[in-house]
């Protein structure tokens, strides 16, 4: 294993932050593979599961049986590691800004466009090869002011080039689920039957440009843009939400990652014969499809219904109980479907996301993710 630091530009005189990507394999020699952990920094069992990830990948290196390249990101987020108010840990915005940290991560699409305009061919490999370099050189010519967007572009940086990035996040309350490109629904369904996956919600694009599609709709794109040619989705990415904050367990951590690695196995990154893909658990559904329960207005939330439940349409979901009043708002669902992921707060605000169906009937459009 090489580590390797860098330091975050942009932060105020005397702070440094610094960012670590542990590295094994060997660059260029085969299928690159990029692995990051908690990019909204307070997703702890994300972090749990890359120390457990490290030294399998460390064994399997020492027995020379990784055919490509691993880029491990054991914490993608140190500028959200460190904001704490009032002795909480507030991650997933960026308290200078406000943004969501898996937001507004550069899309390279228009960068990459201009830089391969006529020159794609009837090979895809070339193709491929072609567009990968305009890549790398579109990431290394961004440019950043805060320690926040040089940490996207560092990450970008690394990720840009891979065949595979796993992008591995945490919900509040949850079943394990994952999000990723609708033309890549096999290849997710294969990572969510090794992960025993609850719901897999497919987009062509979410909205405001998360990590997971940064990396793999400028692919998507020139596609659609060039149908003469042929250009395959050479970078498979996937948002892997890890179940609910509060959801660290050894054995999780070590069942997590025992499928990152096989998935690994099956994308040619490491050597050996996979083994028979387990029986899913889920079908691949639209994320437009995914039904957010909303909280109306203040209220007491107490729920019906956990993560993993399925429930029918009209089903309640959840009661709001006002406490001027003492009336109770019954909450229920639009569409049939598997609640996925519900909040851990129990007291609502107006316009509050509580619970999220993957259901199939419904057919959402604008910004699919929650803020
Ligand atoms: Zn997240």
């Amino acid at each position: 294993m090489r580590t390797e630091t860098i330091e975050l530009a942009g932060s105020s005189p005397g702070v440094r932050h610094l960012l670590q990507a542990w590295h094994f394999g060997q660059p260029g020699c085969g299928p690159k593979a990029y692995i990051q952990a908690a990019l909204h920094a307070d997703e702890i069992p994300a972090l749990l599961v890359a120390q457990a990830l490290r030294e399998p990948l460390a064994a399997l290196e020492a027995a020379g049986d990784i055919r490509g390249h691993v880029v491990l990101v054991p914490w993608a987020n140190p500028v959200g590691l460190a904001q704490q108010t009032l002795g909480l840990h507030q991650g997933r915005f960026d308290l200078r800004d406000g943004v969501n940290f898996n937001r507004l991560i550069p899309d390279l699409t228009e960068a990459v466009a201009l830089a391969v305009s006529g020159q794609l061919g009837a090979d895809a490999d070339t193709n491929v090869a072609l567009i990968r370099d305009a890549l790398r050189q579109a990431a290394a010519a961004l440019t950043a002011g805060t320690p926040v967007a040089d940490l996207k572009r560092q990450l970008l940086l690394w990720a840009i080039d891979a065949d595979t990035v796993l992008d591995l996040h945490c919900d509040q309350q949850a079943t394990l689920h994952l999000y990723g490109l609708t033309p890549q629904a096999d290849m997710l369904a294969e990572l969510g039957a090794l992960m025993g996956a609850q719901a897999m919600l497919l987009a062509t694009e979410s909205g405001d440009s998360p990590f997971d599609e940064a990396c793999s709709r400028p692919w998507f794109e020139l596609q659609r843009r060039h149908p003469q040619q042929p250009i395959p989705l050479a970078c498979f990415s996937t948002t892997v939400e890890l179940r609910g904050e509060a959801d660290t367990g050894h054995e999780l951590a070590r069942q997590d990652a025992a499928a990152i690695l096989e998935f690994l196995r099956r994308r040619g990154v490491l050597a050996g014969v996979p083994q028979p893909l387990p029986a899913p658990r889920c079908q691949p559904t639209p994320l437009a499809a995914s039904e957010p329960i909303t909280a109306p207005c203040h209220g007491i939330v107490v729920f019906h219904a956990q993560p993993g439940d399925r429930v029918e349409a009209g089903a309640r979901v959840a009661d709001l109980v006002d406490v001027e009043t003492g009336a109770v708002l019954p909450l229920c669902a639009q569409s049939a479907g598997l609640l996925y992921a519900r909040c851990a707060t129990r007291w609502a605000r107006p316009g509050q996301p509580l619970a999220k169906i993957a259901g199939t009937t419904l057919a959402r459009t604008g910004k699919l993710l929650s803020a």
